[in-house]
């Protein structure tokens, strides 16, 4: 069984990453989607909520599973049993820091971690959950950048906020 692990921040999941997530439940035969709790970023949604949009988005797809993690994922991964990262590249922007993050983990876990990337289909390069939060927060459309069940949760967010 080839097993991998798509880990993030998800805040919040964007067609970007549900593209991902597809393509990679096809190359392999598990995906483990994992929600990291970065306890330095203050996040729109907590790791529950990012967790629970994750398994609402992913609900068709049987070999996908969705958790989360805090600390650093070669820990996690090792715990798992899990030796494959996968993660999404948009632009040459997102490179130098994939790069050097998947070179980390190798070196870290000893070469028990490496990393597979998926490019971005062109019409998400774009995209970021940044940018969403940044649209939703102005009141704009975020229709073509999330799931509808996703946008009508950060216009709450926001709505909440005010
Ligand atoms: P991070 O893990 O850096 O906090 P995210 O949770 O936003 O970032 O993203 C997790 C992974 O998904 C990263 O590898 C990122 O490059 C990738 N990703 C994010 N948005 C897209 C997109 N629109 N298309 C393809 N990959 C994406």
């Amino acid at each position: 069984m080839k097993r991998a692990i798509y880990p993030g921040s998800f805040d919040p999941m964007t067609l970007g990453h549900l593209d991902i997530i597809k393509r990679a439940s096809e190359i392999f035969d598990v995906l483990i989607v994992s929600v990291l709790n970065n306890k330095e970023k203050t996040p729109l949604f907590s790791v529950e909520e990012r967790v629970n949009i994750l398994k609402e988005a992913t609900k068709e797809l049987p070999n996908v599973e969705v958790d989360s993690f805090s600390g650093l994922l070669i820990n996690y991964a090792a715990e798992k049993d899990l030796h494959i990262a996968v993660r999404g590249l948009r632009a040459i922007t997102d490179f130098e820091y994939e790069l050097q993050l998947a070179q980390v983990n190798r070196l870290l876990s000893k070469g028990e971690l490496d990393t597979v990337f998926l490019t971005t289909s062109l019409e998400y390069a774009y995209l970021s959950s940044s940018s969403v939060k940044e649209i939703a927060s102005f009141g704009g459309d975020i229709s073509q950048c999330v799931p509808d069940f996703v946008a009508q949760k950060i216009y709450e967010k926001f709505n909440a906020k005010r």
